[in-house]
């Protein structure tokens, strides 16, 4: 009877045991459970973000320049942190058939350094590295840097939509600048060096020089193609060097071919303010190692 009433207690005991036991283990499962789905969510949800602020999404995602133009424009706008500022001085930047042209600042100290990309339309490569650059500028923190940095990624709108290396009028914007040898030279010529009928005769040209005159940078930086190699204008060896080294793209004073009118000569030649042309390939994948190339310029702490 004892026994029985032990055993009977043991029985309860061990029931009870056994409920609360089979409890925590159904709870210890939800739990688990939850923890799982939790964690794939986040990381599905992390990699979707990812995805949507790859530089490199943007880049696969369009196959004409109109498409590069536009989808590039929607990205820098749609990146979720805006350390964009506005333009401080009276001229709209817009091209000669009326695209806006997009200029971004990040940074308040006074150096500053001129990022641009797109002179010609029909070299894209300049175009994404430097929306490569602007959307790490974008996700940093702006004390990283030592340097105010202005980015304009698409100097030429028209030539990107209309995929030539001119602007919409037909000249070459890295031609039409007032320098000592300044050629007019001929509209649709097989070459495309058309310079205008007058030096800063196109407001591409015009816009350019606006944003150098007021923001005076100490280093200009145009990003080109297809050439693989650094060339300089001014006193800008030691900054050539230095992205030709990372880049891994061999300094070459001299693209084989004489040169009227350009942006190098007006300002590095004949003003004295470093001027740096990257020449990058017409195609690559090498982003990452020409986006450190110009981070290490721009002053990285
Ligand atoms: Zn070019």
């Amino acid at each position: 009877m004892k026994f029985t009433i032990v055993s009977g207690k043991i029985t309860n005991v061990i029931r009870k045991f056994s409920l609360n036991f089979s409890y925590f283990y159904n709870l210890k499962l939800i739990i688990l459970k939850k923890t799982i789905s939790l964690f794939t969510f986040l990381i599905i949800g992390f990699c979707s973000f990812a995805q949507s602020y790859s530089p490199d999404s943007v880049i696969k995602s369009s196959h004409n320049y109109a498409d590069t133009l536009l989808s590039y424009r929607n990205f820098y706008n749609n990146s979720t942190k805006s350390n964009t500022i506005s333009i401080q001085h009276s001229d709209t930047l817009s091209s000669e058939n009326g695209r806006n042209i997009d200029l971004y600042s990040f940074g308040k100290a006074d150096s500053c350094i001129f990022i641009i990309g797109g002179i010609h339309g029909n070299e894209p490569s300049g175009i994404e590295l430097a929306g490569i650059i602007i959307n790490y500028l974008k996700l940093s923190d702006d004390q990283k840097f030592k340097y105010k940095v202005l980015v304009m990624p698409i100097a030429n709108p028209d030539g990107v939509a209309l995929n030539t290396r001119q602007n919409a009028n037909g000249v070459d914007l890295n031609r039409n600048w007032d320098t000592k040898n300044f050629k007019e030279g001929k509209l649709n010529s097989k070459k495309g060096f058309y310079g205008g009928k007058m030096p800063f005769s196109e407001r591409e040209t015009r816009n350019i020089k606006s944003i150098i005159d007021f923001y005076k940078p100490f280093l200009i930086i145009t990003l080109h193609a297809p050439y693989q190699c650094i060339n300089y204008d001014g006193p800008a060896y030691s900054y050539a060097k230095l992205i030709s080294n990372l880049m891994k793209f061999p300094i070459k004073s001299d693209l084989g071919y004489k040169i009227y009118g350009s942006l190098g000569i007006y300002y590095g030649l004949e003003r004295n303010i470093p001027v740096v042309t990257v020449e990058l390939p017409a195609k690559t994948k090498q982003w990452e190692l020409y986006k450190l190339g110009l981070l290490k310029i721009l002053g990285s702490k």
